[in-house]
């Protein structure tokens, strides 16, 4: 019989891909199926996310709550950049985990399920720690990572001491992982990266080099494909090749995230962003204007230490020019291993943002967010999208799909289309949630 996993997964696309990679290892190699309860698995593990301090803070309870409710011989592993970066310290705050494994060591995990009280999470550059067994979520939709680490060091990020430096996958793996996925039905494949769009700056030994919009075009020519997206990319590297790639080739969805996190040129040099203001509203009406329909996502972080109401006009200035079609915003949080948290722990340190004048800006970004979204829903009654269905309520007689620019659709209909991909009129608004009819 086999045994029971369960697995929760905090933050990015990243870890979700990292838990897909472990179900496969884990089912291929050591007999173990999925469960969605954790009360009847043999194997408890929590891939983590600290990009932000709260999921960090709530892992030690959630670790107490598994260990109350978990079957007695069972075991807790807890895997991701949490566990990279507070490594064994994780044993020694809690004796019911029984191993830590970091983000780079995804394709351990078949082998320290076997040790106990045990944490590894060296950064190895070997081409061996991405080759996985496989498995994906959805057979329409696959996800492959191209990149791991980065190397920019914004100054408020963990995520280069908790995954290392960037390194590309060679892109024969990328393809060959790609033709797999589409032979098995696979219609929409998402590349995953750290700095997506800084594809091929480094490998970890001798391979073909290639850049990004390179393999965005290789990708494209694979027969069956219909839809690729990407994320995320970095603003700095959106060069005017990659652009004229993107808007020219259809089988790249027209939409993209695009991390601005400021909008004062100020505090982007202070993030070590790369970029300035400027920067960013050129490539994006250089996209707009060849990509009319293109959406646009972003990620904002407010109180920024330093940051003045002058500065955060500018983001709104950002906000009001580019009119995000999603918007992930967040009040900064002071992370380990960063410079800016050396910053904030020098006492003599002025320009730290008091956490009320934080709050009301994030408020003021959210409110403004949600009208713009309104305002630019309103104007997509009418318009014809082309949707990849994605799953039917029977019972509601409703597909969901997705449009190219990645707009939720749903639609009434008698027939599970799922699969298809259709043109789908937008025929009512309500709110955020967009209805459709096959036309
Ligand atoms: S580009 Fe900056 S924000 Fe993104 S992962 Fe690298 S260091 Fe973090």
């Amino acid at each position: 019989m086999s045994k029971k996993l369960y697995i929760q997964t905090l933050g990015c696309a990243m870890n979700e891909r990292d838990s897909e990679h472990i179900i496969a290892e884990l089912e291929e190699k050591e007999n173990y199926s999925l469960t969605d309860n954790p009360k009847e698995a043999d194997l408890i593990l929590i891939n983590t996310c600290s990009v932000r301090e709260k999921p960090e803070k709530k892992l030690f309870s959630e670790i107490g709550q598994y260990s109350k409710i978990k079957k007695q011989d069972a075991k807790i592993g807890i895997c991701g950049c949490t566990a990279s970066h507070l490594g064994d310290k994780i044993l020694k705050r809690s004796k019911n985990v029984n191993f830590v494994l970091g983000a780079r060591n995804v394709s351990k995990i078949s082998q320290i399920i076997h040790k106990d009280r045990v944490a590894w999470v060296d950064i190895d550059y070997d081409d061996s720690s991405y080759v996985f067994s496989q498995k994906q979520n959805s057979n329409l939709k696959g996800m492959i990572n191209i990149s791991i680490g980065c190397d920019k060091k914004c100054t408020y990020c963990i995520v280069p001491h908790t995954r290392g430096n960037e390194i590309s996958i060679p892109s024969d793996l990328i393809l060959n992982e790609a033709k797999r996925l589409v032979d098995n039905g696979t219609k929409e494949i998402l590349l995953l990266g750290q700095n997506v769009n800084n594809y091929g700056r480094r490998f970890s030994t001798e391979h073909k080099k290639i850049n990004f919009t390179q393999l965005l075009h290789e990708i494209s020519q694979i027969e069956g494909l219909e839809r690729i997206r990407f994320t995320s990319p970095h603003p700095l590297h959106m060069d005017d090749e990659f652009i004229t790639e993107f808007a020219t080739n259809r089988k790249i969805c027209k939409a993209i995230h695009m991390p601005l996190q400021s909008g004062s040129t100020a505090i982007l040099q202070k993030m070590k962003r790369g970029y300035s203001k400027e920067w960013f509203l050129n490539r994006v009406e250089k996209m707009r204007s060849l990509m009319p329909n293109l959406s646009i996502g972003t990620d904002i972080i407010v109180g920024f230490p330093t940051e003045s109401e002058a500065d955060f006009l500018d983001t709104l200035d950002v906000l009001e020019k580019v009119r995000f079609d999603t918007l992930y915003s967040f009040i900064y949080s002071s992370r380990p291993h960063t410079e800016a948290a050396s910053w904030c722990e020098d006492e003599n340190f002025k320009g730290l943002v008091d956490e009320e004048i934080a709050k009301e800006r994030l408020a003021i970004l959210k409110d403004r967010h949600k009208a713009i979204l309104q305002e630019d829903n309103a104007k997509l009654l009418h318009q014809i999208h082309s949707v990849l269905l994605e799953s039917y309520d029977e019972e509601n007689k409703l597909l969901e799909g997705r449009s190219d620019n990645n707009k939720l659709i749903r639609i009434h209909s008698l027939d599970n289309l799922v699969g298809k991909i259709l043109p789908v009129r937008i025929c009512k608004i309500n709110g955020a949630q967009l209805m459709g009819e096959f036309i």
